[in-house]
């Protein structure tokens, strides 16, 4: 259940999910699945595109803005959660 850094999101894979703590959502967080390849730039090793999808029709991605100077994410990605397979969320202790 590593938090979600700059670092971290270069290792997601799809399938894997991102969850966003949401305090007072009966659901525990808002989850997010990545729904397609890391994007990477070989000329721009900092840059990085990660697609997500929530729910049947919600997409959005997280990309290289999405973290400050120290690589941790900033708003509305702020302390989220990588999860995976035998990996639960610490949030809402679900594996996906
Ligand atoms: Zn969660």
């Amino acid at each position: 259940m590593p938090r979600l850094t700059l670092h971290n999101a270069f290792q997601l894979i799809p399938g894997n999910a991102i969850h966003l703590p949401r305090p007072g959502n009966p659901n525990g967080c808002e989850r997010w699945k990545v729904s397609g390849q890391v994007k990477t730039w070989k000329k721009n090793p900092g840059r990085i595109r990660v697609p997500l999808k929530h729910g049947l029709r919600h997409y959005s991605a997280i990309n290289e803005t999405d973290f400050d100077s120290q690589g941790n994410a900033t708003y509305p990605f702020k302390d989220s959660e990588i999860v995976k397979p035998g990996m639960p969320c610490s949030y809402c202790g679900m594996e996906h």
